[in-house]
């Protein structure tokens, strides 16, 4: 950002991430054709969805994917709804019991977690992948990194720490602990990286000084990685981070539980995330209403929807990811031949404002793109009950002010304003004292209920 980025052109699969892209998604719809009839045998999930379909398909591209339909969240969630002594992770379960040697949990942000296998192979098959994402994102042998998430079983847990020993670097689960105790043992290990997710990043920037002050000791840190959550896309947060970490190595990364942990992460570039899990699984952009593939272009935009051809014990097919996506660009200066992205928004998120589809992040980005240097990076929208979709009257938005409260009064007006020119959305903004807000260490809720929430509203 601030810097001029040095391409290092090293890369953790060569081959892969520097073949055109066309390549490699023929290659990846070989495999996917190759596995269909086996994965149809072994998964009753998969047996029902694809009932009466070719038993061999021919896929010469990954458009060839087309003919197969989708599978949606609330078809895992059936899949679990069915489970059994000998299939405790539900029909989707397309291994033998004694084969799974491992568990995770997606974080249940959006309803009743789900819970996924891995058999041996499928632990080293996410190692590898998220090994390629750390890599891309700047993380080398030699790297000494706090993992900061301090639940084990989620997608961003022990998948994480695996990639991590995967690569070489020194794992500091340091996770969990209390931050006070989290930055002493940074400073006294030597930390040169860390990842968290955005929220707790943001937490961390804040008292990174002072807390470190105390210890006595120098920071080593001079590499950031976002996962978990969105966020590392906005300017703003960026910069809020870059300015209290003392540091200009950030990069965002993201994955997803349901298909693999993490599969996209930025490269030197810092400008949108390559995706850097081609050798287990494929991507395919598509409309979110028809669900029409949408080719990788500068600028597109659509809905992720995966196929993971490598995962043996909860496989998924066509999966749509409810991600959001716009494509930053097609090639890049790093080498690496997959399209770069930034997420906008997730289904699960989207509201309604008098018939109009509004994401709450582009509510959030707007004001912190505008208002930024004027209110606190946490903000959240207030909905009267939890399927809450549609707003006809305007939308309820907290913020905290990091002004004195004569001038905070005049903040309210000028972002509802702002965000009625520039998003037709009109906002009810609360003004709140710096620190109001909930702040969490795992994931920060941009929408939250009125009632259910620990803070500030009634
Ligand atoms: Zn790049």
């Amino acid at each position: 950002m601030t810097t001029r980025p040095r391409f290092t052109g090293e890369y953790w699969n060569a081959e892969l991430e520097t073949k055109p892209w066309a390549e490699v998604e023929r290659w990846q719809a070989g495999r996917i054709a190759a596995m269909l009839p086996a994965l149809r045998r072994r998964s009753s999930l998969y047996a029902r969805l694809h009932a009466g379909l070719a038993d061999a398909p021919a896929l010469g591209s990954l458009a060839g994917l087309a003919a197969l339909p989708f599978t949606l969240k609330d078809d895992l969630r059936a899949a679990q709804e069915r489970a059994s002594a000998e299939q405790p992770f539900g029909d989707n379960q397309a291994v033998p019991r004694a084969d799974i040697v491992q568990a995770i949990a997606s974080s249940g942000t959006t309803g009743a977690p789900l819970v996924y296998a891995l058999t041996a192979r499928d632990v080293d098959t996410l190692a590898d992948a998220i090994a390629n994402v750390w890599f891309t994102a700047g993380i080398r042998r030699g790297d000494i990194v706090a993992h900061l998430v301090g639940l084990p079983m989620v997608a961003g847990g022990l998948p994480y720490a695996d990639g991590f020993r995967r690569v070489g670097a020194t794992l500091c689960w340091l996770g969990g602990f209390p931050t006070e105790r989290i930055v002493r043992d940074m400073r006294r290990l030597r930390v040169s990286a860390l990842l968290a997710t955005t929220s707790f990043a943001l937490y961390l920037a804040d008292r990174w000084d002072d807390i470190g002050r105390d210890t006595g000791l120098p920071s080593s840190l001079s590499k950031v990685l976002g996962g978990g959550e969105p966020g590392l896309g906005q300017p703003e947060l960026r910069g809020r981070i870059e300015r209290g970490l003392r540091l200009t190595h950030l990069r965002e990364t993201m994955g997803l539980g349901d298909v693999l942990p993490s599969m996209w992460g930025e490269c030197e570039a810092q400008d949108g995330m390559h995706f850097n899990a081609q050798r287990s699984v494929a991507v395919e952009l598509v409309d979110p209403d028809g669900g029409a593939l949408v080719p990788w272009a500068d600028g597109a935009r659509g809905e992720l929807v995966y196929t993971a051809f490598a995962r043996d014990a909860t496989p998924v097919v066509r999966y749509r990811s409810r991600d959001h996506a716009q494509v930053v660009g097609v090639r890049c200066a790093c080498g690496r031949t997959s399209p770069r992205i930034r997420v906008i928004g997730r289904t699960d998120d989207m509201l309604i404002y008098k018939g109009m589809n509004v994401f709450p992040a582009a509510i959030r980005d707007r004001v912190l793109q505008r208002f930024g240097d004027r209110v606190e990076p946490i903000l959240r929208i207030v909905k009267d009950h939890k399927d809450q979709v549609r707003f006809d009257a305007a939308i309820p938005l907290e913020v905290e002010s990091r002004q004195h409260a004569a001038e905070a009064a005049a903040l309210a007006g000028e972002i509802e304003a702002e965000l009625r020119s520039q998003l037709q959305v009109r906002v009810a903004v609360t003004v709140l004292p710096p620190g109001t807000l909930p702040r969490g260490t795992y994931k920060n809720a941009l929408v939250a209920v009125r009632g259910a929430m620990p803070g500030a509203t009634p």
